[in-house]
């Protein structure tokens, strides 16, 4: 055996080597709510439930106690009736993911089933549609505020349209879909509409901005994160539904094996109670005045740091965000980089997002605010004002022109994966999975990359990076 002193020593060890959960510098992927003696608490109930097995709630009552009082809590804050319904999942993916699959299941005359989104929805719908056989039919959204177009997408929705999808907001540049004109063309046909509110559940309802959940006439279905902006660990979200019935094409029973009947609500059977314990907790302690104040320190970092990119010469924030996100562009061509600018930025310890240009989008940098970044947008507005200084001064990043011309040339169902290979070394990530420490010239080349190559080219990095 090993002491377990070591084995936590090593561990340690290796997570100092990731970017930081709190500190409010990492700008995507975590969430810090700023509070002390959450995480603690979480800790505890994590431990005090993650043996626990919901598969079974008869087994476990506690869970199941602890669902419904998760679900009831997240239907109160987004228009939720006593019709309402819902699951808690792992994230926000497994929840998108259900939600597509009810619609489907719930329509077994449509034989070629579609569901119509904005390009903005998050790719936890091209997931779904992967998974579930259901085609995409993405529409474009508008060029300057980045919402969805209501009589484009209404234009889009036909007899095979099983569901048809919002976000609030979304998540690449954080504006509100017009939920309601959405809903009305859908429920006028006569189709399930959901609203993706897995970054913004627990945020804009404090916000004051229009109904986004089920107080708006046509909305089914809406999925809410626990794990980004109700500061829980990672591992829940929750997936409502308007009515029971529309619930029932992602629940699955089995009773065909020697073993117990397989009842399933989610993608998962055997589940740990940890997660959810530990999000119950935190909800409860941090309540719902707690959650208000969270949601305005986040909005208030977010308005004061997206002012702030405006007034630096060569940026600009896209569109009019309603949330705690913010996507900031070039303005105009100023002769410096965004990838060297997130570059930069890692290197004065701040993580920002690149955002490759997609439809009417620019490429861009993401940020995710949250509660712990109030106080302290002057630091970041700082260190992105030298940051561009830096990158100005730099110059756009070389690349050879004929390497970009190639590479945006490249049809990847043609090559081998020793062809993919010898691509990811010239790119600079062919050291076994090794990452550069700068990545503007890597981000240059993928940008240059048409969608399908650069899905490839990054599923061969991944590939190269698991064992
Ligand atoms: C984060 C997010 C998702 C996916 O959630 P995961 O928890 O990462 O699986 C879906 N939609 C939106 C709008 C999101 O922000």
């Amino acid at each position: 055996m090993t002491a377990a002193a070591e084995v936590l020593a090593e561990l340690r060890a290796l997570r100092a080597g990731d970017l930081p959960t709190h500190g409010a510098r990492t700008l995507a992927y975590v969430y810090d709510s700023g509070l002390s003696g959450v995480d603690e608490l979480a800790a505890e109930a994590h431990a005090l439930a993650a043996h626990a097995n919901g598969l079974d709630p008869t087994a476990f009552p506690s869970l199941l106690r602890l669902e419904n009082e998760l679900v009831a809590t997240t239907a109160e804050l987004v228009g939720g009736t006593e019709h309402t319904v819902g699951a808690v999942t792992s994230g926000g993916t497994e929840s998108c993911l259900l939600a597509v699959l009810a619609a489907r299941t719930g329509a077994p005359e449509v034989r070629e089933p579609a569901m119509v989104l904005p390009e903005t929805a998050h790719a936890a719908f091209h997931k779904a549609a992967h998974f579930f056989g259901v085609r995409a039919v993405p529409v474009p959204v508008d060029p300057v505020t980045f919402r969805a177009d209501p009589a484009a997408m209404a234009a889009a929705m036909d007899e095979r349209t099983v569901l048809v999808v919002a976000s609030a907001p979304s998540y690449a540049h954080g504006v509100l879909d017009p939920i309601a004109e959405i809903a009305a063309a859908a429920a006028a046909r006569g189709i399930r509409m959901h609203v993706d509110a897995c970054i913004g559940g627990w945020v804009l309802p404090h916000l004051g901005v229009p109904p986004f959940g089920f107080d708006v006439p046509g909305v089914t279905s809406v999925s809410v994160d626990l794990h980004k902006y109700a500061y829980c660990p990672k591992g829940v979200s929750v997936l409502l539904h308007a009515g029971a019935e529309l619930r029932r094409g992602h629940y699955f029973a089995s009773a065909d094996w020697p073993g117990y009947t397989m009842l399933n609500t989610t993608v998962q059977s055997t589940r740990s109670g940890g997660p959810l314990a530990a999000a119950w907790a935190v909800v409860r302690h941090i309540g719902a005045d707690g959650y208000r104040r969270l949601a305005l320190d986040a909005r208030a970092a977010a308005e004061e740091i997206a002012a702030g990119i405006g007034k630096i010469d060569g940026l600009r924030v896209l569109g009019a965000p309603d949330s705690t996100l913010v996507a900031l562009a070039l303005d105009g061509t100023p002769g410096f980089d965004l990838f060297t600018v997130a570059d930069e930025m890692s290197a004065r310890n701040w993580y920002v997002q690149p955002q490759f240009a997609h439809g009417v989008s620019p490429s861009n940098l993401h940020l995710t605010l949250s509660a712990a970044n109030r106080g302290h947008e002057r630091e970041f507005l700082a260190d992105l004002e030298s940051a561009v200084t830096v990158a100005r001064a730099a110059g756009p990043v070389e690349v050879d022109p004929r390497v970009l011309e190639f590479v945006a040339a490249l049809d990847p169902e043609g090559l081998t994966s020793e062809q993919f290979a010898g691509l990811l070394a010239a790119a600079g990530l062919g050291d076994g999975g090794a990452v550069p420490a700068r990545m503007a010239e890597v981000n240059t080349l993928l940008a240059a990359a048409p969608p399908r190559l650069r899905e490839r080219l990054l599923l061969e990095f991944l590939g190269q990076l698991h064992h």
